[in-house]
């Protein structure tokens, strides 16, 4: 499939999901493989997965989506250590190298929104430890905080204390 899509010799390469099914040992190699054509053809390039792992060596922003909103984007290292929004902060304790051995892992508590019935105020609410009133009534814009990175900004009412937290 790859292939398929490098001979059409594409400006922008958008991969959905491009190593999902695949053992660590050929993720890491398809992976280094998309970074090296990359490298090689300056064409642009977005992933999408579900695995923070996976790009993290390759990518140089992240956004992170939650009930088809950006809740959080910024230059990848901005993102992974200093998450500031309480849905980046969860996908990050649930992946197993994040956390010390012997310790368990945090999950998100509860299940994703119905997408026709959106909640009310900020989609995450009803699943965020940090949820207050106003949460429920109004949703956050995305807001680059004074004094962050240039480009690292979150859609939550509360990331200045979320970030302290984190
Ligand atoms: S706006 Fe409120 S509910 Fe939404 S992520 Fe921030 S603290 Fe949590």
């Amino acid at each position: 499939m790859i292939a398929m899509a490098i001979a059409l010799e594409p400006k922008l390469l958008i991969g959905d999901e491009p190593t999902t099914a695949l053992d660590v040992t050929v993720q890491k190699q398809v992976m280094n493989l998309l970074a090296d054509l990359q490298a090689e053809t300056g064409m642009g390039m977005v992933l999408i997965t579900h695995d923070l792992g996976v790009v993290a060596d390759v990518a140089d922003r992240a956004a992170i989506m939650y009930a088809g909103r950006i809740v959080e984007t910024g230059q990848i290292r901005d993102v992974y250590d200093y998450p500031a929004h309480p849905y980046t902060q969860g996908l990050l304790n649930s992946i197993p190298s994040n956390v010390s051995s012997g310790k368990r892992l945090t999950p998100i508590v509860g299940s994703p929104p119905n997408l026709l019935a959106l909640p009310t105020g900020c989609s995450f609410h009803p699943r965020c430890p940090f949820a207050t009133e106003v949460c429920r009534t109004t949703v956050p814009p995305l807001r680059e905080p004074v004094g962050w990175p240039p480009g690292h900004a979150a859609a939550c009412h509360r990331t200045e204390e979320v970030l302290s937290h984190g």
